[in-house]
């Protein structure tokens, strides 16, 4: 068996190749809740639904508010601050294309906002990811190719 074995998922792609890691990601297919944070992404920027009755902000898409019902939600978007929540470090990726850049860390950052926000955490200038480090957002393309928002750590994070 191959190390970097392409993990196959059914076909509702409309017949393209579709891998594990864009599943996780969302990008096999932009639903109406995802696509305005797609589009955001394009102009490199991270947007959040907030909700227009509790003032919350929420990720992932939410077509109603979970804490007040309301269907008055609008994409924001959001400081680019937080802090590392949890994380982990990956070894064996889902996907041959995400492997290439293996040993990574992936984890949940806690946004200003106080979204969960899971994605890449990228360490600069030789930090090492720990719970609680500040980060900043920024947008890299990874190993699928695609551009996406990751946050990162390190000298230049807290500017
Ligand atoms: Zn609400």
């Amino acid at each position: 068996m191959s190390e970097t074995s392409n993990i196959s998922v059914p076909d509702w792609s409309g017949g393209k190749k579709v891998q594990a890691g864009d599943q996780f990601l969302g990008l096999y297919q932009p639903s109406p809740e995802t696509v305005g944070f797609w589009e955001g992404v394009k102009r490199r920027e991270l947007l959040f639904k907030w909700c227009g009755e509790c003032a919350r902000a929420y990720h992932p898409r939410r077509m109603i508010c979970p804490q007040c019902s309301s269907t008055e939600l609008t994409w924001k978007p959001a400081s680019g601050k937080g802090t590392v929540y949890s994380y982990s470090e990956v070894h064996r990726a889902p996907s041959p294309e995400f492997q290439k850049e293996a040993p990574y860390n992936v984890g949940l950052i806690e946004t200003a906002e106080g979204v969960h926000f899971f994605c890449r955490i990228c360490a600069e200038s030789g930090a090492r990811v720990e719970v609680g480090t500040p980060a900043r957002l920024d947008f890299r393309v990874l190993g699928s190719g695609y551009l996406l928002p990751v946050f990162v750590i390190g000298s230049e994070a807290a500017k």
